[in-house]
């Protein structure tokens, strides 16, 4: 029989002003991917304290800790991410990260908070779980193409138990505390880069018949792969290409030998991704040689498109309706374009990601997140505790 509908917003209420201390203490102490030394080995002491067995080093710096119940049965995992963005904070708040030039701007130290907290109070009612728990995490999110979660699963983080099904949570400002997002199937882009070098040939900008113009190639390679999206993919399908970086040039009359253009290339099913992935080179291969110049490119794959499981997405939307209430859940029509390194463990084992609102509520400016303010209001972390518990109440509670 399932719990009162308020009783993990109660645990979890009651566990607040440790989620707060945790959160705070992973914010003020940053680090970037592959290098969460620090947060965990305070994670690792925390949860050791409340008797949960922590496997250290997983695929570098990531951690498992297991709730193992009482009796047996199935195992589920629930993910956060452990890492930092070289951004450097400016959210003026005391919290605020010591480390110059690295901030939580993501929201992953809330994240982490929110998993260590689940892991607490999961590992109090491990009397009443029937198989295995398990909380992972995950190292370096923000760090494509290689991220933390394939390392991780090549060290077995999905075997030993075998995992059955996984659920992943990001914070979002679009939605307030109380409200969950979540879109069934399509849920998050695949995020590639693809790295163009124009080589032309150098001279001086008074004799442009006897060079070849670097500028003057990129700027039409730059306007002809904005017709990829625009002619060349489906209108039905989401796809980005986007220029981000665009270098060239030395002085104002001096001409350019070389050019680097670097892309982000969002697309949500693997076909779309390779159509731009072929288009790009026809184009860039294209208008060089029409030039008169050379070119290099490096496409380099990130993380792949996620989707959600029916089956775990209906667990996220009763759990939610649970703990806040029936009006809770705001279906994601459409797929993010975002990337996420979630992704992986889609391709292994059915599972769902869901976003937790955290606008803030307290009358300060919200920014986005990846932004030096960004903050979370920080009552989101006994909605996400609860969530979880009660998540996991549903898949193992007997
Ligand atoms: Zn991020
Ligand atoms: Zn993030």
């Amino acid at each position: 029989m399932l719990l009162k509908t308020n009783y993990w917003r109660q645990q979890a209420m009651e566990l607040s002003e440790q989620l707060v201390q945790m959160r705070r203490h992973i914010h003020k102490y940053p680090e970037l991917g592959y290098r969460e030394v620090e947060t965990a080995r305070y994670l690792t002491d925390l949860l050791r304290e409340e008797g949960i067995e922590v496997l250290e080093k997983v695929g570098g710096t990531g951690l498992v800790a297991t709730i193992i119940g009482a009796a047996p049965g199935r195992t589920i995992a629930l993910r956060a991410d452990l890492d930092a963005l070289p951004i450097h904070e400016k959210t003026g708040k005391p919290y605020a990260s010591c480390i110059s030039g690295i901030s939580h701007a993501c929201g992953h130290d809330a994240h982490s908070a929110m998993l260590a907290g689940t892991a607490i109070l999961l590992q109090r009612h491990r009397r009443r779980i029937a198989g295995t728990v398990k909380c992972i995490f995950q190292p370096a999110e923000e760090c494509p193409p290689l991220g933390g979660v394939r390392p991780m699963i090549e060290d077995g983080v999905l075997d030993n138990p075998q995992v059955d099904a996984i659920y992943g949570l990001h914070v979002t400002a679009d939605l307030p505390v109380g409200m969950i997002g979540i879109a069934s199937g399509q849920a998050m882009a695949a995020s590639d880069r693809v790295e163009i070098k124009i080589v032309g040939s150098g001279g001086h900008g008074s004799a442009p018949q006897q060079a070849v113009d670097a500028v003057l190639v990129a700027a039409h390679t730059v306007v002809a792969l904005q017709s990829i999206v625009s002619r060349n993919t489906s209108p039905h399908q989401a796809a980005v290409l986007g220029v981000g970086v665009l270098k060239a040039g030395y002085r104002y009359n001096v001409i350019a030998d070389t050019a680097l253009l670097d892309c982000t290339v969002r697309t949500l099913d693997i076909h779309t991704r390779q159509l731009m992935q072929d288009r790009i080179e026809q184009i860039v291969e294209g208008i060089t040689k029409a030039m008169g110049a050379r070119y290099e490119m490096r496409y380099v794959a990130g993380y792949p498109p996620a989707a959600n499981c029916q089956e775990q997405v209906n667990q996220v939307v009763q759990a939610s309706e649970a703990t806040l209430g029936s009006e809770s859940v705001t279906w994601f029509e459409r797929p993010s374009l975002t990337g996420e390194d979630f992704a992986h463990f889609l391709e292994h084992i059915p599972g769902a990601f869901f976003w937790l609102g955290s606008r803030l509520s307290d009358g300060r400016k919200q920014h986005p997140v990846h932004h030096p303010g960004f903050d979370v209001d920080e009552d989101v972390l006994p909605v996400g505790v609860a969530i979880y518990c009660r998540l996991i109440e549903q898949e193992l509670f007997r």
